[in-house]
Order: structure tokens, then C-alpha cells, then sequence
């Protein structure tokens, strides 16, 4: 039972050590509530959003529409079964397939589900077309998710023995070599995964020259290609999909985060060419689900309708040329990235406090690493949104050093 004496922000995080299981350091503060770009915490406080709910919030917090939708939607049929289809499902397919260039489209609720079902078709596509090949190059410092396999796919160092033994078939080769890329594929590769900004590796591109490489390579040894926009895709970058950036197309993208704007809901798409899972190869209980194809509906006409991919890049401009003055002042390097998934590196081992700092100030920021800061905002973020995030990051920056 939470105490009434003690003050009810106090006694929640209480209750939440005694009873939330321990994963990652949090904060002491509980969040209560959002709309738009802005979060608030139980005792009032209001946060200025830049880590847009891991770069899940596309549309800000609690966006009008996806109520509507989920609410309507709610009223008709939450639930039927996997085993029928329903009607946002085939409204979500088409509309999704039509904007991204591919035919067939799957469902999942997260992210490494969906890069676990591109696997899946990418081995399928092994055993029946490449003499069982089943090998899946992908790159250093990547992430895919954190299900036992896309751990064994992600490039993470940290992760290299954590729940050993890995799933096998997996190799690692280093983003923008092209020479360690095809030095890595033997009769046994099936496919080569990448992420076309890395997000959670620190916000590194890949190279158009060596995107068109990989692309050369799938398609002399039958190889797929799949690009992993989990993160990049929906608007991020500033193109609906980050592919459109360097024109070359997959023939496989996964999608997740921005499709949902916070509703559960991730996606892998495909050509038809490669619509080769038989019954019972591949599915999931909440695969299509009513609710989640509403949602994907609604936000996916709300970024179309308000042209939201465009905000993204006019203020990922301006968000990372403020950036720019501000580094005359402040310890600000290697300011980089795509539309608004931008990150900018602070002095070695300083990163976490001025986070904390900002947050205190009521700037949310996140610290990728000891030294690196990443801004994901929602796409729906102004120049005036930007000018007191870059107030705040100032003074914020002021305190840093003063305490050094
Ligand atoms: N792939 C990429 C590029 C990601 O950034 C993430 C999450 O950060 C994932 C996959 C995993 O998504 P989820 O956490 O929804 O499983």
C-alpha cells in the first residue's frame, strides 16, 4: 500500500523499487502525462520532449487522431483472431505498401519481431532458392532489436557474450567497408541487414557508394537486402522512408517506432517475389490486430496529410545549424545525422550529466553513450520548440562547466 503521509511522487517510486523489476537506472521522477511535444511528471513538472518516447512519438504525445482511432476502433472490434482478416488490416497493407514501393506487407508490436520475421523470409529464402544458404551479414555497432536472435544480430561489442550461447549464422563486418562486406559472403550467405542511419550506435550513415555496393552484391549471388528502418523510417529522416535518400530500394524493409506514434505496431514488407512463408512458418497472436491497424492507419495518413517527413527535414536544418552557433560556445563535435535523428558528441564522460542537468531545467535529451547526445523529437516540432530547447541545452551547458 503507498504511505499517505509521505508525498504521492515519493512513495510511487517507492513502490516501484520494491516492485518494477530492474533493468535500467531511471530518473526519480514518474510521468504522468503528454501532449505534443511535452511530457509532465507527477509533481507538475513539465519536460520539453527531445527523446520523443525513444523516437516513437511521431506525432507528439497523445496525438488527437490516434485517440479518435483507437477509441472508434475500440467501439467496433479490438481483437478477432490471426486466423481472419479484418478491415483496418487490408487498409493498412495496401496503404503502406503503396507509399513504400513494396507489395506485401506483415504485422507485428515491436521491432526486433519484425526483424526476426525478415530473418525468417531471409533463411526462407535460403532453403528454398540458394541451396539452403542461411548466413546474415550485418554491421559493427548496429542494433536490431532485443529478442535472443537480434541480439545475435545486433553489432553490439557489450553484447558479444550476454545470454550465450548466441544464435548462430550471424557475421559482423564494419559500416562502410565494402571490401570486408563482400569478403564476408560464402555460398551460405542469404541476405545482409543494415540500418541506413545506425540510431542507437551512435547516429552513423551509411555511405551511398556502399549502400549501391551492397546493393550489387545482393544482387549477384541472389542475396536479399534488407534495410532496417525501425528507426529512420515514418518521417524521421526527412523522407518517408530513409531508402529514398540514396534511391536504392530493399527488398525488404522492417518498420516500427514512428508507425505507431506510441501505439504497439511494427511492420516487415516485401515484394511479392519473396511472399514465401507457407501456413505455420510464420505469424503471432496479435499479428494484424484491429486496434494496432487502426492506429497504423491513422498516423500514417496524419504524417502524409501534414506533409510531416518535410517538417522533419526543414527542422532537422535548423535544429542542427543552432547547434552549430551553440558549438562556438560549448564543447559541441561531430554534429550529425538526418532530419531530426541528429546526435552531437560533449567532452568523454559527460553526456549523462548534461542530460540530467537539462532534465532538471525541463529538457529531455538522451545520452547514447559517456560522450554522445542524441535528439529524436516528434515531427511535429517548431522553430519555437527548438529555440527554447537550445536556450535550455545552453544554460544547461552554462552549469556543466561551472561544476568542472
Ligand atoms: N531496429 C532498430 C534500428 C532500432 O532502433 C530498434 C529499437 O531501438 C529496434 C530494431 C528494436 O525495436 P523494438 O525495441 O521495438 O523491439
Amino acid at each position: 500500500m503507498i504511505q499517505m503521509e509521505k508525498s504521492a511522487t515519493k512513495a510511487l517510486l517507492e513502490t516501484a523499487e520494491k516492485s518494477v523489476l530492474f533493468t535500467a537506472h531511471r530518473p526519480s521522477v514518474v510521468m504522468e502525462k503528454g501532449k505534443g511535444m511535452f511530457l509532465w511528471d507527477t509533481d507538475g513538472n513539465r519536460y520539453l520532449d527531445f527523446v520523443g518516447g525513444w523516437a516513437v512519438a511521431s506525432l507528439g504525445h497523445s496525438p488527437a487522431v490516434l485517440q479518435e482511432a483507437l477509441s472508434r476502433q475500440a467501439s467496433t472490434l479490438v481483437h478477432a483472431s490471426p486466423g481472419y482478416y479484418n478491415k483496418p488490416m487490408i487498409e493498412f497493407a495496401e496503404m503502406l505498401t503503396s507509399v513504400s514501393g513494396m507489395d506485401k506487407a506483415f504485422f507485428v508490436s515491436s521491432g526486433a519481431e519484425a526483424n526476426e520475421s525478415a530473418i525468417k523470409l531471409a533463411r526462407k529464402h535460403g532453403s528454398v532458392n540458394l541451396n539452403g544458404a542461411y548466413e546474415i551479414i550485418t554491421l559493427t555497432n548496429s542494433f536490431h532489436g532485443r529478442s535472443l536472435a537480434m541480439m545475435s544480430a545486433t553489432g553490439k561489442a557489450k553484447w558479444k557474450d550476454l545470454y550465450a550461447p548466441k544464435v548462430e549464422g550471424f557475421k559482423h563486418v564494419p559500416i562502410n567497408d565494402l571490401d570486408a562486406c563482400f569478403a564476408a559472403v560464402t555460398n551460405n550467405t542469404c541476405a545482409i541487414m543494415v540500418e541506413l542511419v545506425q540510431g542507437e550506435g551512435g547516429v552513423h550513415s551509411v555511405d551511398e557508394a556502399y549502400l549501391f555496393g551492397l546493393r550489387k552484391i545482393c544482387d549477384m549471388y541472389g542475396m536479399l537486402l534488407i534495410f532496417d528502418e525501425i528507426q529512420t523510417g515514418m518521417g524521421r529522416t526527412g523522407k518517408l522512408f530513409a531508402y529514398e535518400h540514396y534511391g536504392i530500394m530493399p527488398d525488404v524493409i522492417t518498420l516500427g517506432k514512428g508507425i505507431g506514434a506510441g501505439f504497439p505496431l511494427a511492420a516487415m514488407l516485401t515484394k511479392s517475389k519473396y511472399d514465401l512463408f507457407e501456413p505455420g512458418d510464420q505469424g503471432g497472436t496479435y499479428t494484424g490486430a484491429p486496434l494496432a491497424m487502426a492506429a497504423g492507419n491513422a498516423v500514417l495518413q496524419e504524417l502524409l496529410e501534414q506533409n510531416l517527413a518535410n517538417n522533419a527535414k526543414v527542422q532537422g536544418q535548423f535544429l542542427e545549424g543552432s547547434l552549430r552557433d551553440l558549438s562556438h560556445e560549448f564543447p559541441i563535435a561531430n554534429i550529425r545525422g538526418k532530419g531530426l535523428l541528429l546526435a552531437f558528441d560533449v567532452p568523454e564522460n559527460t553526456a549523462d550529466e548534461l542530460a540530467a542537468i537539462c532534465m532538471r531545467e525541463g529538457l529531455l535529451i538522451n545520452a547514447l553513450n559517456s560522450s554522445t547526445i542524441r535528439l529524436v523529437p516528434p515531427l511535429i516540432v517548431t522553430q519555437k520548440d527548438i529555440d527554447l530547447m537550445i536556450f535550455i541545452l545552453r544554460r544547461s551547458f552554462r552549469q556543466l562547466l561551472a561544476a568542472k
